[in-house]
């Protein structure tokens, strides 16, 4: 990774809830920071709709698992083999050049998801007889009544598992579970039909912007070397040879992303998620009278509400209500019922279909609101520019 992040950019990979269609496929979304890849979920058939973005595969560094549900993690072994240079084995007695030196100079990918997670990787790769070409890691983000050191299975680790960690709650969040010099992923708990949970990235603070004109004819005056731009730019004061004081532009906060898995409630991690500039929020089941042909004459909003949270889902306005709380900045929906068709950008009647989805939230929530669909790019931007 460069010393700051060009750009952050989320492309959807999938917006299906339970049944994906012919124009929604199973959940999953990458999260692109400067050239590195991270992906959030990964149902079933994710490595075609990798293919047929422009994520690269090459570049997926980390995957984050909301929950072991099958749409959320169905395709990552199938991903890992594609990925990783993953091969069947050999017949006996012939050495395979793929698997010699496998461990020792790549970067492990880097999984994190809740208890079950290494036992699913673990035992797919061990029962299909999958041989990886690179190592990998998972870590596990496990709940107060979660085991906090086994495995959750008898089987040895696959010979490309690297060991990983066990990440107990603190305060009832799981805090900093990645950092580096320039991002770091916190991650809560949400309410769902089983342990779930959600994502938040935070970018680091970042250079101010900076006005040349405060600074060179002083620069210039005294005959500094214009290289000091360079350390006012980082924020830091310079004095110069007749004593002026020179200070660069305060840093600003960086983005910040949130990434939630199913819910239908996320208050866990509402304090985690404060102030985000994008919320990615499931909106599974809507009321749409008159827009939906296939409305039940009975059905209310109420009714709708009421089946939707018994699932552990959410309506489009508890997802307007959840960005308000949080004082998002922009609320992006996806996890749509299959009802619901993703081609709203060539189709008239998938589109009126999805307008009325946002319109709901837009009920609950004042700032921008954005229909997912397969394949949609986003690019993340800051808030003050
Ligand atoms: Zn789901
Ligand atoms: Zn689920």
């Amino acid at each position: 990774m460069p010393s700051t992040l060009s750009s952050i950019n989320i492309t959807f990979l999938g917006t299906a809830s339970a049944q994906p269609s012919s124009t929604r496929n199973h959940s999953s979304l990458a999260l692109r920071l400067g050239g590195d890849v991270w992906l959030f979920d990964c149902g079933e058939a994710t490595q075609h709709q990798v293919q047929r973005s422009s994520v690269k595969m090459g570049k997926i560094r980390k995957v984050f698992i909301t929950h072991t549900h099958g749409d959320h993690i169905f395709g990552l072994l199938p991903l890992m083999a594609s990925s990783m240079n993953g091969a069947g084995g050999t017949v006996e007695g012939v050495e395979d050049a793929r698997t010699q030196g496998q461990t020792e100079n790549s970067e492990p990918l880097e999984i994190y998801g809740p208890l079950g997670t290494r036992a699913y990787i673990r035992n797919g790769l061990t029962y299909t007889h999958t041989i990886l070409g690179s190592p990998y890691v998972v870590h596990e983000l496990r709940f107060p009544t979660d085991p906090h050191t086994e495995d959750y299975t008898q089987l040895a680790a696959h010979s490309s598992e690297l060991p990983g960690r066990n990440i107990s709650q603190v305060d009832g969040i799981w805090s900093n579970i990645y950092e580096d010099a320039l991002v770091s992923v916190s991650a809560a708990p949400i309410l769902h039909s089983v342990p779930c949970v959600g994502y938040v990235v935070i970018e680091k603070p970042v250079p101010g912007k900076m006005d040349p004109k405060q600074y060179v004819p002083h620069i210039k005056r005294t005959k500094t070397p214009m290289s000091v731009m360079s350390r006012l730019q980082r924020g830091e004061t310079v004095t110069l040879s007749d004593g002026t004081v020179l200070e660069g532009p305060a840093l600003r906060p960086g983005r910040k992303i949130t990434i939630l898995g199913d819910s239908y409630d996320p208050s866990p991690i509402a304090k985690l998620a404060e102030n985000s500039d994008i919320l990615i929020h499931e909106a599974t089941n809507a009321h749409l009278p008159g827009v939906d042909p296939d409305t039940k004459p009975d059905d209310s909003y109420e009714s709708v509400e009421a089946r939707a949270k018994s699932r552990g889902h959410s309506t489009p306005q508890m997802a307007g209500a959840f960005a308000t709380r949080i004082c998002a900045r922009r609320l992006l929906l996806n996890h749509f019922s299959a009802r619901y068709p993703g081609d709203d950008d060539v189709d008239e009647g998938a589109r009126r279909v999805m307008d009325a989805i946002k319109a709901l939230a837009v009920e609950k929530f004042a700032g921008d609101v954005v229909c997912a669909r397969d394949l949609m790019s986003v690019d993340v931007h800051f808030s003050n520019s």
